[in-house]
């Protein structure tokens, strides 16, 4: 069966979007064993959208209704399905200002914000606290269940190919500094919008921050390799992302300039004429 019981109250569909291969589906969850949030009206994909109803109005013959449509962050592969699904069941979108920007504000019911607690009634009563989660795309927001332990982290991490971090869109310095504070929670069970749920979530916490961290320096190295003249950042790709397939090159130059940004935030890059150079303190 398509859907599947995670834990009592929460459960997963995956349906296929226009996400970054190798990643090929978004996770949805229907979260609450009475009043239910559905997570990521994300499938912009007609016959997707026709199974993901199929799923959303069998919920209350389990004794669960749907309340609501939540969405992660404006990313397509997060909301490219809303404004239809939210048609199609008549159900209300929340979801953080900067998404709602995105959708159409007229379409977003409630805008949430850092700090405040989804309560979801039922037998077993689900609180889940909004916590504002930017780095990846700014107002990404993840839910965090604590009797539970249970964070749902959209694009934070994923356990199927990797998150990018897009100048403009994400923030690398923001972005470490989010996953620290997910990994501060001790959660025993994460909810990615990619691949499967993640049972050791703190390890993986680790992996994400010691995996850009060694980027960053090897990024750090390629600027200071380029000596006084500094050098060009499409002439860093080649130097700090030498262990990269040659393919991967183009979305490299991303990753690269957030690590730049951070590390001209860091004071340890500076950047002059379009050529970055190492900057220490004298
Ligand atoms: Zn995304």
């Amino acid at each position: 069966m398509r859907p599947r019981e995670l834990a009592p109250g929460v459960s997963l569909f995956a349906a296929k979007t226009p996400t970054l291969p190798p990643a090929t589906h978004t996770n949805s969850y229907a979260l609450g064993a009475r009043d239910v949030l559905l997570v990521e009206p994300a499938t912009p994909y007609e016959d997707e959208q026709r199974a993901w109803t199929e799923w959303a109005r069998a919920l209350p013959s389990q004794g669960r209704t749907p309340v609501a449509l939540f969405a992660t962050h404006y990313h397509d592969d997060h909301i490219g399905g809303a404004t239809a699904l939210s048609r199609e069941l008549g159900l209300p979108i929340w979801t953080h200002d900067e998404t709602a920007k995105r959708i159409g504000r007229d379409k977003v019911s409630r805008t949430l914000t850092d700090g405040e607690t989804l309560v979801l009634d039922g037998p077993k009563a689900q609180a889940w606290k909004v916590l504002e989660t930017p780095g990846h795309a700014w107002g990404h927001l993840s839910l965090w269940n604590e009797r539970d332990r249970t964070l749902v982290v959209g694009d934070m991490v994923a356990s199927v190919g990797t998150i990018v971090i897009i100048p403009g869109d994400g923030d690398m310095r923001i972005y470490l500094d989010q996953l620290r504070r997910l990994r501060s929670l001790d959660a025993k069970l994460a909810l990615p919008a990619h691949g499967e749920p993640i049972d050791t979530p703190n390890s993986l916490f680790d992996h994400y921050v010691a995996h850009r961290l060694a980027r960053e320096a090897k990024v750090l190295a390629a600027v200071a390799e380029a000596g006084l003249e500094g050098a060009k950042d499409v002439d860093l790709v080649p130097v700090a992302y030498a262990d990269t397939p040659v393919a991967a090159w183009p979305f490299a130059l991303f990753s690269l300039r957030a690590h730049l940004d951070k590390l001209i935030a860091d004071g340890r890059v500076a950047l002059r004429e379009e050529r970055y150079v190492e900057s220490r303190p004298d």
